[in-house]
């Protein structure tokens, strides 16, 4: 299946089978849940939102999407990959921000940053053949928030983005696979293809930073080149190319700018990896 399979029911069908790279034109242990207090009131995920007003940059629509109130959910832990572990909910679900009428969608942190040329060639290619989504779905599920990251990516190669934005978003797409999957039930029939979705999507956000490190400058997506080395060394080791993980990762814990957090973390990777290698002989 296609990474942008399903965007034909934004009336966007000719991306359908379209390749994201190309230009256009110890698994950390479950996260220690507090037990709740018996006199805290059930969480609910609509109460933490509310409707953030937002320009398009394309179109000049004026939306409002749903969004996460800050400092009200709580960071627990983080995946190998550095995936953002949340209590009670999933925030990354409402990292996209899509406009409801030209379908223009980027990562919060890349949305509004547009060209004119770029701008053009998003309504030319996306705007005037969508569909509309709505943004008023007050609490987004899963499947809600795959859509939109889809959005986002065939926005990006749209644009021609650079690399570096394109593996961002589909680094967290398959974060958002893997929240969908461990709430899924573990005789769920669905899961196999969902994990499939998610190894495409880190396979695709590998090869993506791979050249972002190679061509644009530091800070890529937020991080310093030892972080995003040690996240191609995850995403290397998941997609079970143990060479390159290895090798990235000798990288990371001999440079002398990895602070020591980083580097215990890269030397606790380097046991999962040995252990991993060692099964899978
Ligand atoms: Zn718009």
């Amino acid at each position: 299946m296609g990474l942008l399979s399903g965007m034909e029911k934004f009336g966007l069908s000719k991306f359908k089978n379209a390749n994201v790279m190309e230009e256009v034109s110890e698994e950390v242990k479950p996260a220690n849940i507090q037990v709740e207090e018996k006199k805290e009131p059930p969480f609910n995920e609509e109460d933490v939102l509310f409707d953030k007003h937002y320009t398009c940059p394309v179109c000049d629509y004026t939306f409002t999407t749903r969004s996460v109130r800050a400092g009200k959910v709580r960071l627990l832990n983080h995946d190998t990959d550095l995936r953002p572990i949340y209590g009670k909910m999933d925030v990354l679900k409402y990292d996209v921000i899509s406009c409801e009428k030209c379908g223009y969608s980027a990562l919060i942190r890349y949305f509004g940053k547009l060209t004119v040329k770029q701008s053009r060639a998003i309504k030319e290619a996306v705007g005037n053949s969508f569909s509309g989504i709505s943004n008023k779905n007050r609490v987004f599920t899963y499947d809600d928030a795959i859509s939109r990251y889809k959005l986002a990516l065939l926005t990006a190669m749209v644009k021609n983005a650079k690399q570096s934005e394109k593996a961002y978003i589909c680094l967290k797409l398959a974060w958002i696979y893997r929240g969908k999957l461990e709430g899924l039930d573990k005789n769920d029939p669905q899961r196999d293809e969902i994990y499939k979705e998610e190894l495409e999507c880190i396979s695709n956000a590998y090869e993506g930073f791979l050249l972002a490190l190679s061509n644009e400058p530091l800070p890529i997506a937020g991080m310093d080149e030892n972080t995003l080395k040690y996240v191609l060394a995850d995403l290397a080791r998941r997609l079970k190319k143990y060479e390159e993980s290895i090798k990235l990762l000798g990288q990371v814990i001999i440079s002398k700018t990895t602070n020591d957090r980083l580097k215990k973390m890269a030397l606790d990777m380097k046991d999962v990896l040995k252990q991993e290698v060692e099964e899978n002989k």
